[in-house]
């Protein structure tokens, strides 16, 4: 062979090389993520599949035996929903899952703290955006009848005659009335005063919050790999890297189980084989179900 014949056939070689491995190699990220097939489908079914702890980083603050209750906890969605045992734990022979922390958990961490912090501002918001207008229209009403008040007041002293024969009575009960009103108008306006100050105090509270929200806001903030499933040549490793939440880290693993079955990404936000992260996944599906029937064809 010519050498350029050489140069181009190892091209070739290098290229399907890291095609080979790149398909294999389905994350889970936080936003989109090209759906990946795993081929051939059902030679990744052979089971039970054994698992085994590789490195776990202390920095996760997780002891050996919690990692493995959490990785058993998501083997079993997958081997009491199809009524199988598809996952064993063989501290031996089991294919490695490892525990990497890196600059991931700490965006993790400190998403946590920033909800933490917006939950506070919640807090002392909600109440003000709850009452504050009630407190308004109240003070509308009472305003209201002090005018009706006061025009009743001024309609009396327009009639008040000088000549009548208790003018002198009439007079006296007409100035403490308006004494009276004039207090309540003072009253009126400290109410009204201090009405502004709680919406002012309010106002900058949410103004704060916003502020907060824009700083921390980050375009790719959630969507990073918090979980990888390596696929070479039938060699399966699985690598954690970032966890809010027991529940969270459960959900993770249990979703990159299915792809060590070859399972494809399911359209339903709920099934556990979703591409992205989120509160709703608790349980294998009927979605996850029909799709681990569908990759290893035991429907
Ligand atoms: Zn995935």
């Amino acid at each position: 062979m010519s050498l350029l014949f050489r140069l181009i056939f190892i091209a070739i070689l290098v290229f399907l090389g890291w095609r080979l491995w790149n398909h294999n190699a389905v994350g889970r990220v936080g936003s989109d993520i090209t759906q990946q097939l795993l081929n051939p489908k059902a030679a990744y079914c052979q089971s039970p599949l054994g698992w085994r702890l590789g490195a776990l980083d202390p920095a996760f603050n997780l002891t050996e035996v919690q990692a493995i209750e959490l990785i058993t906890t998501a083997a079993n969605m997958w081997n009491d929903t199809t009524g199988r045992t598809l996952l064993v734990h063989d501290p031996k022979q089991g294919f490695v899952i490892d525990f990497k922390f890196d600059a991931r958990q700490q965006q993790v961490l400190q998403q946590r703290l920033l909800q933490r912090n917006l939950a506070r501002y919640d807090d002392a918001i909600q109440p003000g955006l709850q009452t504050l207008p009630e407190k308004f229209a109240e003070l509308d009403a009472k305003v209201a009848a002090f005018n009706q008040k006061n025009a009743q007041l001024q309609q009396q002293v327009a009639q008040w005659q000088p000549n009548a024969k208790n003018a002198e009575t009439q007079r006296h009960q007409l100035e403490q009335q308006q004494q009276s009103l004039v207090r309540e108008a003072n009253w009126l306006e400290q109410q009204r005063q201090q009405l502004l100050r709680d919406r002012d105090y309010l106002n900058e509270t949410i103004r704060q919050r916003n502020e907060l929200v824009q700083a921390s806001a980050k375009p790719a903030a959630a969507s990073f790999e918090v979980g990888v499933m390596h696929i070479k040549q039938q060699q399966r490793q699985m690598t954690l890297y970032a966890f809010s939440s027991t529940t969270d880290l459960i959900a993770t693993i249990a979703h990159e189980f299915g792809h060590a079955f070859g399972i494809e990404h399911t359209q339903e936000p709920d099934s556990i084989m979703f591409h992205q992260l989120n509160a709703q996944q608790q349980r294998l599906t009927d979605a996850d179900l029909k799709a681990w029937q569908t990759t290893c064809q035991a429907g």
